[in-house]
């Protein structure tokens, strides 16, 4: 009897989680343009629905499986290859993590583990100026370069950069203000790069970098797990007694384990990046070249916005911008909430709007969103 009823139970979840996930994607589709946590492929969300009621066939949810059983070591196994593998760096020097503790968490590792004397900053933003606060508990910081004048809308581009630094950090897309590096600093000291925003979102050289971080919850899975790419030789650099959550050493020493590692974000985080192999990078990155000149094409046309960062600036994964003075922003508030648009208010620190085009957005939602700046430009004739 008891089977019975738990049977008739679970298949009622399934068709009602079945059910959730037709609606999400038929009837009221929203176009979601939020920074993070934001919108992932939906085959990623059907795959990873299905393998928390039961993971590869085993009877088990991914939710309760030990992190070192057989089935979860191949999950960190793959992705962790596929990882390098997208990044097209060799092996043999670099190695992948997913840690937790956020992009914020990397802020201090970095200069916890590699700033001995003196590290140079480029500070693009609030995300950057974070890190270099960070970084001052451990040495001398040195802001080579800051577009704090201008509230951080362009990218500074006039610096000299010292070998004798233990590294330069950059942060490579500014999820706030809408900036983008679209070249990358040369330097010959170390390179370490915080790609929160726009890793795996378009062609680039990684082999610039020594080490590079990511937290998920843009174009790689949900909020959870960080990933860094990490240059093994950047180790011998390390002259301090780093504590072991916090050590580089320790976590590629113990393979992502040296405690529970967040399994269900980096299952999810390898569904991604299957697809992204799938795709290959130069599809990526042509659509999201596409959609980004489509949304500003529409900002520069329409006599009602302005866009907030540099034009040649601009980034590809955030699009910012404003409401020209005159123009009644409640109205235009309302046409994307009739349209199902959500998440493009801009940060705080910006104000206006900011549309997040990350990989996983189509170009369907794009439509919507440009189609509505248009009604609004109709309605204030
Ligand atoms: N760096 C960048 C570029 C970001 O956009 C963010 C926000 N997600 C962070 C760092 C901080 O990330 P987290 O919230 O994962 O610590």
């Amino acid at each position: 009897m008891l089977t019975i009823f738990t049977y008739f139970e679970i298949t009622l979840l399934n068709i009602d989680s079945k059910f959730r996930y037709l609606q999400r994607f038929m009837n009221n589709k929203v176009h979601n343009f939020s920074a993070g946590p934001s919108i992932l492929p939906d085959k990623v969300f059907e795959q990873a629905s299905s393998a928390i009621n039961n993971f590869n066939g085993k009877g088990l949810s991914i939710l309760e499986i030990s992190h070192r059983s057989k089935d979860f070591m191949d999950v960190l196994d793959e992705a962790r290859s596929l990882a390098i593998e997208i990044s097209e760096l060799d092996t043999n020097k670099y190695t992948c993590l997913f840690l937790q503790g956020g992009a914020s968490m990397q802020f201090l590792m970095t200069a916890y583990n590699f700033l001995n004397k003196n590290a140079a900053y480029i500070n693009t933003g609030s995300w950057s100026t974070k890190a270099i606060k960070e970084a001052k508990l451990f040495g001398n910081v040195t802001e080579i370069a800051s577009s704090f004048d201008k509230n951080f809308n362009y990218i500074p581009k006039d610096f000299s950069i010292n070998e004798d630094y233990d590294y330069l950090h950059i942060t490579s897309n500014n999820t706030i203000f809408g900036t983008q590096f679209h070249s990358f600093p040369v330097s010959n000291c170390p390179l370490i790069v915080d790609m929160s925003s726009d890793i795996f979102s378009r062609k680039i050289d990684f082999s610039k970098f020594d080490l590079i971080y990511a937290g998920a919850q843009k174009n790689l899975g949900p909020a959870g797990a960080t990933m860094v790419i990490i240059n093994k030789e950047l180790l011998d650099k390390v002259q301090r007694n780093v504590p072991s959550m916090m050590s580089y050493k320790v976590h590629i020493e113990k393979d992502s384990s040296f405690n529970t590692p967040p399994v269900f974000p980096i299952y999810c985080i390898l569904l991604n990046l299957r697809l992204i192999k799938q795709e290959g990078i130069d599809s990526i990155s042509e659509k999201n070249k596409i959609k980004s000149e489509f949304i500003y094409g529409e900002i520069d046309r329409n006599k009602c916005f302005s866009g907030f960062s540099e034009v040649s600036d601009r980034s590809q994964m955030n699009a910012t911008f404003n409401i020209n003075e005159g123009f009644d922003s409640e109205l235009f508030n309302k046409i994307c909430s009739n349209n199902n648009i959500s998440g493009i208010n801009g940060h705080r620190s910006v104000g206006g709007y900011r549309a997040s085009i990350y990989n996983a957005l189509p170009l369907e939602s794009l439509n919507v969103l440009v189609d509505s700046m248009k009604e609004f430009e109709l309605s204030q004739e």
